[in-house]
């Protein structure tokens, strides 16, 4: 199978400004106007809508603006439909909320984002009676048993934060699909690098906040699906996104819009670098978790299901086996070798490390971290691009010196 999120995305991207401009006009409009009156019970109905004759209703329920950036962004992903939302965590939330009604259960990968973890171990027990199990999803006996008591829903991570685990996506699908569950997949880590919808994958969810606006400035967040899934989310009687109301500003859809075109560049700058520092901080004898490398447990997993071109991702491990190491080598390379900034995120233009299991990853306790692969010394390196490989190296390899490794 060949899929090149580049060529669909260009294929689907010709939106032109009001005035004939080169990139596309912002709609900042929260109401729109109707000729007749008698079309507003159909826009409500959702007879009438940006998909059945081109007609908007109110900014929450869809915006042109927001609306094009969802369809580049379905586009990019090789869905039929897509939509963009205030934030990763809302993205994720709608999905969960509208694919499982009261009692539903979910399972989930162990190793998945803190906020997300938080969202299905805690907040939904609590607050919607919705239950997760947390499973190893590269063991597809326990994938298998967990979903055999009526599951609705099967997620991971393309990429697992922060251990980059990479499960195989078809053959999840094949699970889920088999157990009558939906496959989501939050494809934050690996924007172009992997479609899971070529894979399988029903709903793919995504942080903007990440690669995708590449620049630290935006929260953002989307659901990429098919045209019924996503037109579910906007139901003005039952859908989590129009009622929750996790609304994205029609000015920064344009901002991330124009973000789009370099996204592939960017991503395989981000994925060179990572595999560059990482084979040299392997020869180095350092303990480093890359995909990309050969030897990683899902190398041939990633190598598999990837898109040819971007490389294995921006992002690796390190693990310095104590959160006192781990801390001295993030403030060397911050605050004395300027190699980076100590900072959670990921996917910004410059690098960015933490210290997983005492930031992002904090929401699960450690006895779930342990289950979940992360070693308290583990530091999370989100790769940039700024100033050139060999001073970015050298940088590296100073403080590496400094803390004796
Ligand atoms: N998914 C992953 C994999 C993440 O790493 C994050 C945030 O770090 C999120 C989702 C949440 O995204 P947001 O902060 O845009 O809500």
């Amino acid at each position: 199978m060949s899929f090149d999120p580049v060529e669909s995305l260009a294929t689907m991207r010709h939106e032109f400004g009001e005035h004939g401009g080169v990139n596309m006009s912002i709609e900042a409009s929260t109401t729109f106007t109707v000729m007749d009156p008698k079309m507003m019970p159909d826009l409500f109905e959702g007879r009438l809508g940006p998909d059945s004759g081109g007609y908007y209703l109110y900014g929450r329920h869809f915006n042109p603006t927001v609306y094009v950036l969802g369809h580049e962004l379905a586009a990019i992903e090789g869905t039929e439909s897509g939509y963009a939302t205030a934030s990763g965590l809302s993205a994720i939330a709608a999905t969960l909320l509208q694919l499982c009604s009261p009692g539903d259960r979910i399972v989930s990968s162990k190793t998945i984002y803190g906020g997300t973890f938080a969202m299905m171990h805690d907040y939904f027990p609590e607050r919607t009676g919705h239950h997760t199990t947390f499973v190893d999803v590269t063991d597809f006996d326990a994938v298998g048993r967990a979903l055999s008591d009526g599951a609705k829903v099967l997620y991971c991570e393309t990429m697992s934060n922060p251990t980059l685990m990479v499960p195989d996506i078809p053959r999840l699908a094949e699970l889920a699909h088999g157990h009558g569950a939906k496959l989501v997949v939050d494809n934050t880590f690996s924007p172009m690098i992997v479609s899971p919808a070529q894979h399988g994958a029903d709903v793919v969810v995504h942080s903007l906040t990440k690669f995708i606006s590449g620049a630290s400035d935006i929260i953002g967040g989307a659901i990429c699906a098919s045209q019924e899934f996503i037109r579910s989310l906007t139901d003005v009687h039952r859908g989590s996104l129009m009622l929750l109301g996790p609304t994205m500003d029609p000015r920064v859809a344009f901002e991330i819009s124009l973000r789009l075109p370099h996204l592939g560049i960017r991503v395989a700058e981000h994925s060179r670098r990572a595999l560059l520092f990482a084979t040299r901080l392997r020869e180095r004898g350092i303990d480093v978790i890359y995909p990309g490398l050969e030897d990683h447990p899902h190398h041939g997993t990633l190598t598999r299901i990837m898109n040819q071109g971007y490389g294995y991702g921006g992002l690796f491990g390190i693990d310095l086996g104590t959160t006192e190491r781990a801390n001295e080598l993030m403030q060397t390379l911050q605050n004395t070798e300027h190699f980076g900034y100590m900072a959670v995120s990921l996917g910004y233009f410059d690098t960015l490390m933490s210290c997983s299991a005492a930031s992002t990853s904090s929401e699960l306790s450690q006895e779930d971290q342990r289950k979940a692969g992360i070693a308290p010394g583990l530091v999370r390196i989100s790769i940039g691009y700024t100033g050139s490989v060999e001073q970015r190296w050298n940088q590296l390899a100073d403080a590496l010196d400094r803390v004796g490794l």
